[in-house]
């Protein structure tokens, strides 16, 4: 990884152990001035940056944290493959308006003798915890728990790109108390309706054009229940044909209670429908607020407004 020079990003401080952090942070914290925390594992793309921009607006300090987390990814998984590009992160970072990024080593976060762990048990059982294992969760509630506490923000930013996570990570926040509040921010797409993702990267261009097939399946459930379609059977059926038509076969398509994931039989209010599929050995995940009663094409899934704090899963 090349080191970020100090020219790229003079504005923004770069940071690399929690001692550096918190003497980063002090003075604003001692000023009163509103501290936002923005947690991301880099390859920033402009669903980070909105996110970024969001806390600037709204914070008087913003801190973007770059942490490609080993304890969230399942052994042989894509951790190597994971996009890195710390100098161009930096950049783009302090271009959206960040003041501090902390950029810690695995040893920072995970020194020797590290023993502790956060568990949020139930939520975390399913959809993505289903399909990745217990481990996945678990090493996203340590790592942001930690970021938490070393940077112990006011508020903390997420994106509904991660539903579930977004869902876990209020649940851990609220359990242990922490003092910081968690807003969440609409999935930012691709023009074509693609969610950005820092794996898209990896995509070549067959693969860019199959990876399609997740938005178009959240598009024709949300177009069916539009129409008034109630039924979560036909809901997923119409998702998951789309993709299947498209050559994507889903790792899993789930209609479920946006609060607790529970899989729901029939439409009736707010239901999240989450997907998840491997593009060949790319594995992407999306996600749409379905709602009934709303005639009509809908031509894109409902998201919240912008600055809508989702106090429901993520939603
Ligand atoms: P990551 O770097 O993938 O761990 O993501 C860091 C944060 O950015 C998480 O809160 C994600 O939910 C959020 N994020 C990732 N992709 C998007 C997107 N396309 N739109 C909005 N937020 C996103």
């Amino acid at each position: 990884m090349s080191p970020i020079t100090p020219t790229a990003v003079s504005r923004m401080s770069i940071v690399r152990t929690v001692a550096e952090l918190r003497t980063a942070l002090a003075p604003a914290r001692r000023a009163g001035v509103e501290i936002g925390l923005v947690p991301t594992m880099g390859a920033l793309h402009d669903g980070h940056l909105s996110l970024i921009r969001h806390a600037a607006e709204r914070c008087g300090l913003v801190v973007v944290s770059l942490f490609v987390n080993p304890a969230q990814f399942n052994a042989g998984s894509d951790l190597e493959r994971y996009p890195r590009r710390e100098r161009d992160d930096a950049a783009l970072a302090a271009a959206a308006g960040a003041d501090v990024l902390f950029a810690p080593s695995v040893e920072e976060v995970y020194p020797p003798g590290f023993a502790t762990s956060v568990e949020v048990i139930g939520l975390t059982d399913r959809l993505e915890g289903a399909a990745r294992g217990s481990e996945h969760f678990r090493g996203v509630t340590t790592v942001v728990t930690k970021l938490l506490c070393m940077a112990m923000p006011d508020v903390a930013y997420f994106g509904q790109k991660d539903a579930q996570q977004l869902l876990v990570i209020r649940r851990l926040v609220e359990d242990l108390n922490l003092p910081v509040r968690i807003e969440a921010r609409p999935t930012v797409r691709e023009p074509d309706g693609l969610a950005m993702s820092s794996r898209n990267v990896l995509l070549d261009t067959d693969q860019r054009s199959r990876a399609l097939a997740l938005s178009e399946a959240l598009d024709s459930a949300a177009r069916l229940a539009a129409g008034g379609e109630r039924s979560a059977e036909a809901l997923l059926a119409a998702a998951s044909d789309t993709m299947r038509a498209s050559g994507v076969v889903p790792d899993y398509v789930a209609l479920v209670e946006p609060d607790t994931l529970e899989p729901i039989d029939r439409l009736s209010g707010d239901a999240l429908l989450a997907i998840a599929a491997r593009i060949d050995d790319v594995r992407l995940i999306d996600n749409a607020i379905l709602r009934p009663g709303r005639a009509g094409s809908a031509s894109r899934p409902s998201q919240p407004l912008p600055g809508e704090t989702i106090t429901t899963c993520n939603a």
